[in-house]
Parts: C-alpha cells; structure tokens; sequence
C-alpha cells in the first residue's frame, strides 16, 4: 500500500544539520494498523509526513501501490493525497467558525460532489462516529474526544484506504482516548482501513496488529520483522 525505500531525512538550515530519518525502510501493507513509538524528536512526525506526501524525502522514495511518486507533479500528488489518505491529528485542526457538518463535508469541497452528495456522505461519516447528534454544533461546543470524532469523521468522509493519525488521543484524558482507539479499532477490523498511528501510549500500541520502534531517526523494532532483518 505505501511502501518507503531508504528514506534519508535532513532539516538543514545554515548552521544546523538534523538528520530527522535515516536509511527507513518500510512497507504498510493495505489492512494493517501499525503503530509508531518512540521518543520526542526521534523523527515520528516527519515520518507520518513524508508517507502522507506532504513532505519530501531528502533521498530514497516513496511508493504508493507499488507506485513510485518521484516524479508526480505536485498536483498529482495533491490528488493522490487527497483520494487515498485520511489525516487525524492531536490537535484536531478543526475550522471552528463552521459547524461539524460543514468541517466534515471540507474535503469533499476538494473533489467535484455536489452539495447534497456532500451531505449526505457527512453525516454518514458522523454516524460511523457516533455524533449524529451533534452535526449543528460548533467545534467549540464539544468536547476534546468529540472534537476528535468530528476530525475522524472529516477523515473518513473522503473515503480513504490510509488513516495517518499523529498521537491521536495525545491531548485526550484516558476514557475519551479509549473511545477514539475504539473507533479506530473498528474502522480497521470492519471497514478494513489501514492506519499508521503515532502514540506515546503503550497499551494503545498493544492494541495494533503492528508496532514499530523508533530512536533518532531509525526504526530500532518491528513486531511483524525479525530486528536482524532491518
Ligand atoms: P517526533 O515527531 O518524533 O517528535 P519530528 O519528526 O518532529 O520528531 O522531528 C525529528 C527531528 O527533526 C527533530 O530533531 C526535530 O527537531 C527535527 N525537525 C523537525 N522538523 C524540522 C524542521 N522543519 N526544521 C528543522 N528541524 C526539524
Ligand atoms: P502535534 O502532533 O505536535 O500537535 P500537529 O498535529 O499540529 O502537531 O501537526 C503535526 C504535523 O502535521 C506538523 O508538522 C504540521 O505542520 C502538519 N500539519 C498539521 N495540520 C496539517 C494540515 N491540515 N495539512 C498539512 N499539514 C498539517
């Protein structure tokens, strides 16, 4: 499904080089719900960036069903981003001046469905959410786990085959945080949707069919590879 071939990451600016990946390889395979760990700064973020083609790589690539996307131009890979990735962040980045319905139905505005397609595919999304009874509400009415919820269903309502979730449930107390892993759980194992999730919960990570480790900018541990082969 997404496939990352020697991935080199460095940050340079004139007096600092950091090497944010070094020599990653991985393969998500479609279905998988993998987890990502490691410590602050050991190149999470970055990672789950360049998969979701929002940053390049400095060198090695990136394959998106078998794929290379080397050469797409950047609008190409804006459609690609936007037709087969879903992005669930922390912080939500949500639009708090429109409603849930109208949060939900933003990606969609990116594709060419009309407004009552648009719709309807929203409030699905909240359903499969459990926020149906909330679509009117703005953002700010809401809790941190519903917020969430509408970022999900904001996600979902593109349709995408890849979830990417940044510490999902971080700025979430602990029931609120079981209740999104909950929902992602069932995404995966119902609707067969793949996810990379980065987290610093450990027993979330238990939760996933894959966990990987990482420490300055390599994986370190694999659950589903032998650590000789990495
Ligand atoms: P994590 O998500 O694991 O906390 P990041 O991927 O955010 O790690 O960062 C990995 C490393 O790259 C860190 O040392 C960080 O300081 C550095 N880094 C991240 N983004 C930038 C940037 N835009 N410019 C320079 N350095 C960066
Ligand atoms: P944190 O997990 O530290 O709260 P965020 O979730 O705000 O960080 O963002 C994680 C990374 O994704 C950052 O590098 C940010 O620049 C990027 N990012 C956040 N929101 C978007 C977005 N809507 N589109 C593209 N990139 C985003």
């Amino acid at each position: 499904m997404i496939q990352l071939i020697d991935i080199e990451k460095v940050y340079r600016t004139k007096t600092i080089e950091t090497v944010a990946l070094h020599r990653v390889n991985l393969h998500v395979e479609r279905g998988e719900f993998v987890s990502i760990m490691g410590p602050s700064g050991c190149g999470k973020s970055t990672l789950l960036n360049i998969m979701g083609l929002l940053d390049e790589p400095t060198s090695g690539h990136v394959a998106i069903d078998g794929q290379p996307v080397k050469t797409h131009s950047d609008s190409k890979l804006a459609k690609l981003r936007n037709e087969k990735i879903g992005f669930v962040f922390q912080s939500y980045h949500l639009i708090y001046d429109l409603s849930v319905v109208d949060n939900v139905e933003l990606p969609l505005l990116y594709r060419n469905v009309s407004g009552s397609d648009r719709r309807k595919r929203a409030l699905e999304a909240l359903e499969k959410v459990g926020l149906s009874a909330r679509t009117k509400h703005f953002p700010n009415q809401l809790s941190g786990g519903q917020r969430q919820r509408v970022a999900i269903a904001r996600a979902l309502a593109g349709n995408p085959e890849i979830i990417l979730a940044d510490e999902p449930t971080g700025n979430l107390d602990s029931v609120m945080g079981e209740e999104i892993m909950d929902i992602l759980l069932r995404l995966n194992q119902e609707e067969g949707t793949t996810i990379v999730m980065v987290t610093h919960d450990e027993n979330m990570a238990l939760k996933t069919n894959r966990l990987i480790r990482f420490f300055d900018g390599q994986q370190v541990a694999d659950s589903r590879v032998l650590e000789a082969q990495i």
